[in-house]
C-alpha cells in the first residue's frame, strides 16, 4: 500500500555555503505559492553540516525541514576528530538524518555500524532516512533483492519505531549516472522492500519507500503512475532550486 505523504528529499552532499539558502529560499517560495502543494508533499533538504544551524533557524514553521548525511557510528561525545554525533546534530536543530548512503558505506560503514547509527540517532530524537541499494554486479548477477534484504534485515529491528524511518532505494549503478530503473523493475523492488519492512515491524503498512538515483524534472514524470513510490532522494538535480523545482511540480501536475 502506498503512503499518504509523498516525500522530495535534497541531498547537497559535499555542497554548500551559507549563501547557498538562497536556492532553498526559492523552493520555499515555490511551494508557498503553488496551488497543487499541500500537507500531503513533504521537502526535505540535507546540506553539509556547517548549514544545519541557521537553515534550521530559518526556515522553522516553512514547507522545508532540515536534515544531516551521516553522523558518527556512537556515543554522544568522544575523542574522534572530526566526527559529529547525532545528538550534536540534533542540538542544531536538524529532523532527519541520511543513515547508509552509498558514497558512506563505499567509505567504510558496516551494518553494525549503520545499526549503531540508526539507534543513537533515535534516540537522539532524529528521524531516519536508510538507504539501501544494489551495485551493477548485484543487478548482472540477478542477486538485486537477497542483497536489499540483507540490508534491511541486517540493520532495521521491530524494536525501532517505524515511523520515524523512511527507505530511500537508491540502486548504486543508478546514482549520478543518469540511468534509471525500468518501471516495472522498480515497482516490484519497491512492493518487495515493503513486504520485508512490514515482516520486521510486523505491521499491515509499511514505512514510506522512496526512489533515488538521477531523477530529473524529466524523468520524474515516469514514476507518476507508480504510487507504491513514497518519493524520491535527489542528488545532483537538488543543488539548483529551478531543477529541484522541476522534480517536484511535473511529478504532481
Ligand atoms: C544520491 O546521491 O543519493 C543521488 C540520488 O544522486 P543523484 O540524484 O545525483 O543520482
Amino acid at each position: 500500500m502506498a503512503n499518504n505523504m509523498k516525500y522530495f528529499i535534497g541531498n547537497w552532499k559535499m555542497f554548500g555555503v551559507p549563501k547557498s539558502i538562497t536556492i532553498l529560499n526559492k523552493i520555499n517560495k515555490f511551494v508557498k505559492n503553488d496551488r497543487k502543494f499541500n500537507k500531503k508533499y513533504k521537502i526535505i533538504i540535507t546540506p553539509p553540516d556547517t548549514l544545519i544551524e541557521s537553515y534550521s533557524k530559518y526556515f522553522s514553521n516553512q514547507a522545508i525541514s532540515i536534515g544531516a548525511q551521516n553522523c558518527y557510528y556512537k556515543n554522544n561525545f568522544g575523542p574522534n576528530t572530526g566526527s559529529i554525533s547525532s545528538l550534536m546534530i540534533k542540538s542544531v536543530g536538524a529532523q532527519y538524518i541520511i543513515v547508509g548512503h552509498s558514497d558512506n558505506r563505499l567509505e567504510g560503514d558496516t551494518d553494525i555500524m549503520l545499526k549503531s547509527k540508526v539507534e543513537n540517532s533515535l534516540h537522539n530524537k532524529l528521524k531516519i532516512i536508510f538507504c539501501i541499494g544494489e551495485n551493477k554486479e548485484d543487478k548482472k548477477k540477478n542477486k538485486t533483492f537477497k542483497v536489499l534484504k540483507k540490508q534491511i534485515e541486517n540493520v532495521l529491528e521491530k524494536k525501532f519505531n517505524y515511523k520515524d524511518i523512511i527507505i530511500a532505494y537508491e540502486p548504486i549503478w543508478s546514482i549520478g549516472t543518469g540511468k534509471i530503473p525500468e518501471a516495472e523493475d522498480l515497482l516490484k523492488t519497491t512492493i518487495f522492500i515493503k513486504k520485508i519492512l512490514k515482516n520486521i515491524f510486523k505491521k499491515s503498512n509499511s514505512p514510506p519507500v522512496l526512489y533515488g538515483g538521477s531523477v530529473d524534472g524529466d524523468n520524474v514524470s515516469q514514476f507518476k503512475s507508480l504510487n507504491e513510490i513514497d518519493g524520491f532522494l535527489v542528488g545532483g538535480a537538488s543543488k539548483s532550486e529551478k531543477k529541484f523545482i522541476d522534480i517536484i511540480k511535473n511529478y504532481y501536475r
